[in-house]
């Protein structure tokens, strides 16, 4: 038995100006207002955040960036530091989503920085990890998710990873409508844990979070997280409507 306390995530990617991230926003708190055995964060896009953070003030819901420079401050145009993110009421950040990886060039090497950077600003980095649908079959999986792990917590104690929550999202499951099957998301789950055991020992392996990311419906959440090394989801798509969102976070009634 573990005491993983479950996590879903709404990853609201490039959607909603900020008037309709307040108004999803404030139905979500709404819906989840006797929510308390389970954790729930929202990650709109960075310029909701501040005015999404007084919406869901005082409620189980808990906000998120999609992601951070680790520089704290200078001439970066464009970039968000992590005090900044901080400053607009996050708890969490997303690191290393696929998208940013495939599109903005996102490397093992810049997870890892800005990991770095979102410990050191207490934020709870998500992690995401994943394998292309060419990797998966070609059976190169393990050897992927592998290097990805190992690469992206490179030069961390198992003290500093207490707080880390890990995404598993193979690229292929993402907006797709194709969602691994659970026993393929158990063997994965297992496998990460795994890792994260050799390098940083049991107690920690069994302490981290591991969410499953893609594709996750109202229909499918429950037998996800029936599986003993599935922690919670990272939900894309399916955030967006307050409804929907809510029954994947009650996914027990
Ligand atoms: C995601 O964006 O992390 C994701 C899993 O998207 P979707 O749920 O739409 O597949």
């Amino acid at each position: 038995m573990t005491n993983r306390r479950p996590l879903i995530a709404g990853n609201w990617k490039m959607f909603k100006t900020c008037p309709e991230a307040v108004e999803t926003a404030g139905q979500l708190v709404k819906l989840l207002s006797m929510t308390t055995d389970i954790d729930v964060m929202i990650a709109p896009p960075f310029t909701a955040l501040a005015q999404v953070s007084d919406v869901v003030r005082g409620s189980c819901v808990s906000l998120s960036a999609q992601n951070l420079f680790w520089e704290a401050q200078g001439a970066f145009t464009g970039e968000i530091s992590p005090a900044m993110l901080v400053s607009a009421g996050c708890k969490y950040v997303i690191i290393g989503h696929s998208e940013r990886r495939q599109y903005f060039n996102e490397t093992d090497e810049t997870v890892n920085r800005r990991i770095k950077a979102a410990f050191d600003n207490d934020l709870i980095p998500v992690m995401c990890v994943g394998e292309s649908e060419k990797e998966r079959e070609s059976k190169n999986t393990f050897s992927v998710l592998d290097k990805q792990l190992k690469m992206g917590l490179e030069d961390f104690s198992s003290d500093d990873l207490k707080r880390l929550v890990i995404a598993y999202e193979p690229v292929w499951a993402i907006g797709t409508g194709k969602t691994a099957t659970s026993e393929q998301a158990q063997e994965v789950h297992k496998f990460l844990r795994s890792v994260l055991e050799k390098s940083f020992g049991n107690i920690l392996a069994k302490s981290i979070r591991i969410l499953y990311g893609g594709s996750v419906k109202p229909n499918n959440i429950a037998e996800l997280m029936a599986m003993p090394d599935v922690d919670g989801a990272l939900v894309g798509g399916a955030s967006l409507d307050p409804e929907t969102f809510s029954k994947i976070v009650h996914f027990r009634e």
